[in-house]
């Protein structure tokens, strides 16, 4: 069984940090861990987030306590981590927030290092963090809120920068739905995947960080993606040791 997605954000970039992921895992009967860092932690990505901090003052503080460390930090250790001998298989990446207009910046940013993998994830719409509080959703169309989403979310895939697509359908993290057939959306982001030879994820994210009662994509989208053959990938989407390969059987 494999977790692709964990973060490392509440640890040290050390040997024994790593350890904790990679003992839980083996508990769990995971043979493969995918560990990452979201960009917005690191320094070097600054501008690419300047309409995030900008979008307003919560942003902004939220922004400035995230960005605490930097991406020559993070690709040191990885190098120091490759000369270790894993009881699993352990990969590094990193989850990137895709930003429609900073492609070009994110392009530059990742060029130079062999990623083991690059997760792609839309978190933002057009400057909105949508899946921080339920309350910042009051007075939104939420039919339009999803297409938007899924616009970004093509776009995202359109930039051929990722070999993976975050928790496809993040936007019910609070529980909206929509009243639009998505169905058809579905098949066009399945095509998508499949044209830029992407896997999209199978996440207990939401379930397990945001307490929503579905686990993994709705079966509407899991349904699609299946039928099209869309490579899935197990995920958890932890963030402390102790969430690693949780419920990745189920999935
Ligand atoms: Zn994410
Ligand atoms: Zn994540």
């Amino acid at each position: 069984m494999i977790d692709g997605h964990i973060h490392l954000e509440r640890g040290s970039y050390t040997l024994e940090w790593a350890n904790k992921f990679v003992n839980y895992a083996q508990k769990r009967g995971i043979s493969e861990i995918r560990l990452l860092e979201h960009t917005f932690r690191f320094t070097e990505f600054c501008n690419v987030f300047k309409s995030i901090s900008g979008y307003n003052e919560f942003q902004k503080e939220w922004l400035d306590r995230k960005m605490q460390t930097s991406l020559d930090s993070y690709k040191s250790f990885i190098v120091e981590m490759r000369k270790i001998r894993f009881p699993i298989k352990v990969y590094f990446g990193l989850e990137v927030c895709y930003l429609e207009d900073s492609e070009d910046s994110i392009k530059e940013l990742l060029s130079g290092f062999d990623w083991d993998f690059v997760t792609g994830s839309v978190h933002w719409i057009d400057g909105w963090g949508f899946d921080h509080r339920k309350e910042f959703w009051e007075g939104r169309d939420i039919d339009a809120t999803y297409r938007r989403y899924y616009e970004i979310m093509k776009n995202l895939i359109k930039s051929g920068l990722f070999s993976t697509l975050a928790h496809p359908d993040s936007i019910k993290c609070f529980g909206h739905l929509p009243t639009c057939d998505l169905k058809g959306t579905y098949c066009e982001l399945a095509d998508l995947l499949n044209k830029y030879q992407m896997s999209a994820e199978q996440s207990a994210g939401l379930f397990i960080n945001y307490g929503c009662r579905e686990l993994g994509m709705n079966p509407d989208m899991l349904g699609t993606f299946k039928k099209k053959g869309v490579r899935l990938i197990t995920v958890s989407d932890a963030h402390q040791p102790e969430d690693v390969g949780k419920f990745i059987k189920e999935l």
